[in-house]
């Protein structure tokens, strides 16, 4: 099997699971313990806690260890809108986010909070200018991914940043994609959000910065975990292998970006010289992302056609794809039913080869054609 689904979940790597097992298996102490099996797995904490920060580049008091974006994403949304009901009641939220945000700005309707829901360009990317306009005096949050998980587009992060700054607003960034292929400078932003199982570590481990001094309120009561803020108590062979997979991902970067890029681009070029009405769908897209439309196609049959023929895709969010509604966010690329329902992400990882890029292009061809003909 051919595996081009690395933006839904990517495999463990060895050395992360080694790097777990301890905390699996012998040292499996609850860090809240007093005694020494407690002592040891609160150590494993503290070090992974540590070097998550250095990697994001903040201090290891604004990383709060949880399970995964999603919980990061609704504790985010909900806990600035309880925190800061006396401010105002107006979010802005871009409508390419993920659903975690989505979903979680619109339950906040329920209790009175009004959401713009901020539209995107034919590109796939959020306007600053329509930010700046959409902004209102009671406008207390914003969230814009640092790129979106269907198309790769990548977003406007600093300048938002630099606009919610200057006006108050809270700024959540959600780095799931972007964290694996670049940094995001934290200076302006008041939240961002990473899941270890998008770069090779263990689903199940997130990790959310929140800036000091921050307005928001917890999501979880519990023990008083994470300095009180999200009760439960911690996985601590999540935290270690996230620490771990984020440390290698942002020390080989560079490196495996632009092979990533390579065998993606060795992909597209086939794909696109040889299957007519083939059309690319985002740009300035992260260098694993291939999201295309097949004219006169439906994605579904050509999905279970590749994996028929042993190729996995995806028709877009892993969250969403059970269901086969066509992508919001190619809906609110404004690219239109047929387009969205036609639509394929590829998404590459750095075990794929350029000879899996070339078996998939040739299978591909043969898919289309046969769902042309039906
Ligand atoms: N945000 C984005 C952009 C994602 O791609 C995903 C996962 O697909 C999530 C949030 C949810 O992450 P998790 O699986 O860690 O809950």
């Amino acid at each position: 099997m051919i595996y081009l689904d690395n933006a839904a979940t990517t495999p463990l790597d060895d050395d992360v699971f080694e790097a777990m097992l301890p905390y699996l298996k012998d040292d499996f102490g609850n860090p809240s313990s007093q005694h020494g099996y407690g002592r040891s797995a609160a150590a494993a904490l503290l070090c992974a806690r540590d070097s998550v920060a250095d990697s994001l580049g903040c201090k290891s008091d604004e990383v709060y260890f949880l399970s995964g974006a999603t919980e990061a994403c609704n504790t985010v949304v909900k806990g600035v809108c309880a925190a800061m009901r006396g401010r105002g009641k107006h979010l802005i939220v871009s409508s390419i986010e993920h659903p975690a945000v989505l979903e979680s700005a619109r339950d906040m309707e329920k209790f009175g909070f009004e959401v713009s829901e901020l539209p995107c360009g034919e590109n796939g990317i959020v306007d600053v200018d329509l930010l700046k306009k959409a902004i209102r005096n009671d406008t207390i949050f914003c969230a814009v991914m640092g790129a979106n998980n269907e198309t790769g587009a990548i977003q406007p992060v600093e300048e938002i940043a630099e606009v919610c700054a200057s006006r108050g607003i809270f700024y959540f960034a959600d780095c799931v994609q972007s964290a694996c292929y670049r940094s995001t400078p934290l200076e302006n932003l008041s939240a961002m959000a990473i899941t270890a199982h998008k770069m090779y570590g263990p689903k199940g481990a997130g990790a959310l910065y929140i800036k000091s001094g921050e307005k928001i309120s917890r999501l979880l009561s519990g023990g008083g975990q994470e300095r009180n803020f999200r009760g439960g108590t911690q996985y601590v062979a999540g935290a270690v292998g996230l620490a771990y997979a984020l440390e290698k991902t942002v020390k080989n970067r560079a490196e495996i970006s632009a092979k990533i890029k390579a065998v993606r681009d060795g992909f597209l070029e086939k794909v696109l010289k040889e299957i007519d009405g083939v059309h690319v769908n985002g740009e300035n897209t992260l260098e694993g992302f291939a999201n295309l439309s097949f004219d006169g196609c439906g994605g579904d049959s050509l999905l279970f056609n590749l994996d028929l023929n042993g190729v996995a895709v995806s028709r877009g969010s892993a969250c969403t794809a059970g269901a086969s509604t066509p992508s919001h966010v190619l809906l609110a690329m404004g690219l239109g039913q047929a387009r969205a329902k036609s639509a394929l992400r590829f998404s590459f990882g750095k075990y794929n080869t350029k000879e899996e890029a070339f078996e998939v292009a040739e299978k591909l061809k043969l898919a289309v054609a046969a769902a042309r003909k039906c």
